[in-house]
């Protein structure tokens, strides 16, 4: 994109649309845009995925690799009666196992849903049952812990791959490698319908279980062509995107963006080290980095001298995505790094980046940017039936996009009602506060429910709270994010004991280790407060915002900015 005014007026998705092949009769399959056309243009031995593995392994993929290798998993999939609409999930580390079953189910036509390593049993469990899996990729550790004792109320759940071979085969699974070995690496890609059912992401509300949201093949057009706008990835780019394919980003922009532009994607398995960051950033040559402020923030931390020992010069352009980049980050990277870190906004239910700093355009440190070309971003009020659009600049309201675009999700699954309520008068509502600029510039104003968002991901506080009253002493709970320096918000949650119970350390520590065990550590809260009562609503509803005023310091008599605008 040379300019972004001109991009505005001149494309629009019929534009994106032209950038993929398509297959015969305007079928689209993410993983054909995404692997087979390119070995079929003759660019098969281009490498696609460099994987590092925790104890220091290497592994290197070409298109070619990878067209046969998610050949071979589609074709172990269809011979064993798995298809289109098939529920795939996995609960893999980043493996390159994970990257390939990924692909390879969507080139079968069926779903996949890939959850967070992290998650604990029960989150695991209630996203497999709400999801209908019927296939699971998972390691024996992961399965035998989380899966296995609740596979009796996971009646769906047909087969269990395990990887890497575990020592002995647990019971009622299937030992990945060994089914792959006898499978042969062909494979003809599905042609599937463009809205067809390609991926399921679940993501939390401030209420109720967590909502399974579905992404039809059609995504793929938003991926490739935000991946090259919002990204800007070129075929010689060699990218790092640091998420985890558990959360939505590692999904759309750590496997389908990059490969889609032909580029070379770094996949490192471990989590975060500053300098081991730095030194994959030096060694591989990166020159496109897609990170989240929780790891800006701690790479801030370690200091400006830090960098200064590697030869970052290859870096050409960093985008940070999942909460809101404050301007400080964005001056700092382009003082250390020689460019700065390019706000962008999206979340699981628009499946691709809606507002960015491009890289076109000027960024202003502190901003998510400018909507994408094709893609209308207004402020709006909600009324009663409808919602206003606010024209006036720098007045917050809640942040809504025109309804249509390709990587919009299609449904909650099997929760229509839910879906519909996200929609007014033809605009998805996001649930985000924001502002406009007289420039056209969107600005983060906070989110418009109680939702938690820690280290970048998304938490639901009644799914923690539903897990902390499972606890023999525990009467009521109310959760909630507090602000922190490093994670941007993390997880509190305040609770009253039945009768019989008494709020000693003990049992606050018993807690904290109930919680974890049940959720896992992403989820789980870090502080627990045994309080005599809880503040509720005349109605009887237990005031999460209050306590959160309280929490950081608000006048109790003014929690306005805490409300909802609806
Ligand atoms: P998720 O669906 O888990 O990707 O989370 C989406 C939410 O993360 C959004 O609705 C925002 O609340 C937040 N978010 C994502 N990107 C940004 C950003 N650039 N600035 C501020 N908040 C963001």
């Amino acid at each position: 994109m040379q300019d972004y005014e001109t991009a505005r007026r001149d494309w629009n998705w019929d534009t994106f649309r032209s950038w993929l092949d398509y297959l015969p009769g305007q079928k689209l399959n993410i993983a054909y845009e995404a692997v087979d056309r390119h070995v079929l243009h003759g660019r098969g031995n281009k490498e696609a995925l460099r994987w590092f593995g925790k104890s220091g392994e290497r592994k290197s993929y070409t298109y070619a690799d990878l067209k046969r290798e998610t050949d071979r998993f589609a074709r172990m999939l269809t011979d064993r009666g798995f298809g289109p609409r098939t529920r795939v999930y996995s609960l893999l580390g980043r493996v390159p196992e994970l990257y390939i079953a990924a692909l390879g189910t969507l080139k079968a036509g069926a779903v996949f849903c890939p959850l967070y390593s992290a998650f604990g049993p029960e989150p695991v469990r209630s996203r497999m049952a709400i999801g209908k899996a019927e296939v699971l990729l998972a390691g024996p550790r992961d399965y035998a812990k989380k899966v296995a004792p609740a596979r009796g109320s996971l009646p769906n759940l047909k087969m269990v791959l395990l990887t890497p071979s575990g020592t002995a085969p647990a019971p009622d699974t299937v030992d990945l490698a060994e089914v792959l070995a006898n499978t042969p690496a062909q494979f003809e890609c599905a042609q599937t319908d463009p809205q067809d059912m390609a991926l399921l992401h679940f993501t939390s509300g401030t209420t109720g279980t967590p909502k399974g949201a579905v992404h039809v093949h059609e995504a793929v057009i938003a991926h490739n062509a935000t991946g090259r706008i919002a990204l800007d990835l070129h075929e010689d780019d060699i990218y790092w995107c640091t998420a985890d394919p558990g959360w939505v980003t590692g999904t759309s922009y750590g496997i389908i963006a990059p490969l889609c532009a032909g580029a070379t994607m770094i996949v490192e398995e471990a989590e975060f080290d500053a300098e081991r960051w730095y030194a994959l950033l030096e060694r591989e040559k990166v020159t496109v980095w897609y990170t989240a402020p929780t790891a800006i923030r701690l790479l801030m931390r370690a200091g400006a001298d830090l960098p200064k020992q590697y030869d970052l010069s290859r870096l050409r352009f960093l985008a940070s995505v999942g909460e809101p980049l404050n301007a400080e980050a964005v001056t700092w990277s382009a003082k250390v790094f020689g460019t700065p870190f390019h706000d962008n906004w999206w979340q699981t239910e628009t499946g691709g980046i809606m507002i960015a700093n491009y890289a076109a355009m000027d960024v202003k440190p502190g901003s998510m940017g400018k909507p994408l070309p094709a893609v209308d971003a207004a402020i709006v009020e909600i009324d009663n039936g409808g919602i206003i659009i606010i024209d006036e600049p720098n007045i917050p309201g809640q942040l809504a996009l025109r309804a249509g675009w390709p990587s919009m999700f299609r449904t909650y699954l099997d929760e229509q009602q839910r879906y519909d309520k996200t929609f007014r008068k033809g605009w998805y509502l996001t649930g985000d506060l924001a502002m406009r600029d007289e420039d056209g510039y969107f600005w983060f104003v906070g989110r418009a429910d109680d939702v938690i968002k820690s280290a970048g991901h998304l938490i639901g506080p009644f799914e923690v709270e539903s897990a902390l009253v499972e606890h023999i002493a525990v009467a009521e709970a109310a959760v909630i994010g507090i602000p922190d320096e490093r994670a941007g918000e993390i997880v509190k949650a305040f609770v009253t004991l039945h009768h019989g119970f008494e709020p000693t350390d003990e049992l606050r520590k018993d807690l904290l280790g109930h919680a974890r065990k049940k959720l896992g550590s992403a989820i789980a809260p870090r502080q627990i407060e045994i309080a005599d009562d809880l503040p509720r609503t005349r109605s009887g509803k237990i005031m999460r915002r209050l306590l959160k005023a309280r929490e950081i310091g608000l006048p109790e008599g003014d929690i306005s900015t805490l409300e909802t605008p609806t």
